[in-house]
């Protein structure tokens, strides 16, 4: 069965590729700048015995994202069965500082690829009866945060999507299902001032920040057979943060 992880070359998204490789998955890393990293990585994954490639695309670029997929397929043999919309970025900036450019990238990059992959997905996961798509949210798309109104409206319209989808193909054996990471630990965060870091330690009932590795044994499990008859679903990753 092939899964196919977006932004796979470093981070969660490269944690989610290895955990499903190591669970006999195939896998198809797309990465868009880290060519280096993608390739490191497939060749670990192919040490568990299972096929990998990896494939460039700017997944916020429709014309890219249908490339991707066609590409998949031909090099691949198979289709995606598995669609892992993990690409993000952030631009955050208080609202009245935040140009339309931050705005606008952050939606496109985030909720439009969900879109455009989603969309490229499910014909053949319609045809064959069977698909998992699994969507990085993120908890700010549930609670909000200062600083982040486009990334928490990409995150919100992700967690809208994935309902809808979930509703509309939930007939043909195909689950749709969110993941709402809180503080994870990857290059995302890393950026952020300590004392930034420090406040959100403090919020989080655990104690400590996530790993790349706790959201990809949730991904895991919506990818999985075990998961059949949930959908539509949005699962926080986030040391008890949200609780919503
Ligand atoms: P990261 O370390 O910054 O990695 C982001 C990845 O996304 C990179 O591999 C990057 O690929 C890829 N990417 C960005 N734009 C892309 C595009 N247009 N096309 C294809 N790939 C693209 O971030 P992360 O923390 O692992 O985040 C992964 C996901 O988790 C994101 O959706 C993020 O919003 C979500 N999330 C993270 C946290 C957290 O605390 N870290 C919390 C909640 C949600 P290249 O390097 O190849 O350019």
């Amino acid at each position: 069965m092939l899964a196919l992880v977006t932004g796979a070359a470093k981070g969660i998204g490269r944690a989610i590729a290895l955990e499903l490789g190591k669970n006999n998955f195939d896998v198809a890393i797309n990465f868009n700048h880290s060519e280096e990293a993608a390739q490191k990585l497939c060749e670990e994954i192919k040490t568990f015995g299972v096929k990998c490639e990896i494939f460039q695309a700017d997944v916020s670029d429709k014309d890219q994202a249908a490339k991707l997929f066609a590409d998949v397929k031909s090099v691949m043999g198979e289709t995606v069965s598995v669609l892992v919309n993990n690409a993000g970025i952030t631009r955050d900036t208080l609202l009245m500082r935040m140009k339309p450019e931050d705005w606008l990238t952050v939606i496109n990059t985030n909720l439009n690829a969900t879109f455009f992959c989603t969309r490229e997905a499910i014909r053949d996961m319609a045809k064959a009866r069977y698909g998992r798509i699994i969507n990085i949210a993120s908890i700010v798309g549930l609670i909000g945060n200062t600083g982040q109104a486009n990334y928490s409206a990409s995150k919100a319209g992700i967690i809208g999507f994935t309902k809808s989808v979930a509703r509309e193909y939930a007939e043909r054996g195909i689950t749709a299902n969110a993941i709402a990471p809180g503080f994870i630990d990857t290059d995302m965060t890393e950026k952020l001032k300590p004392e930034i870091k420090e406040g959100i330690l403090k919020s989080i009932p655990a104690g400590k920040i996530g790993s790349p590795q706790d959201v990809a044994k949730a991904v895991l499990f919506f990818a999985s057979e075990s998961s059949s008859y949930i959908t539509g679903q949005t699962l926080a990753v986030d040391g008890g943060m949200t609780m919503v």
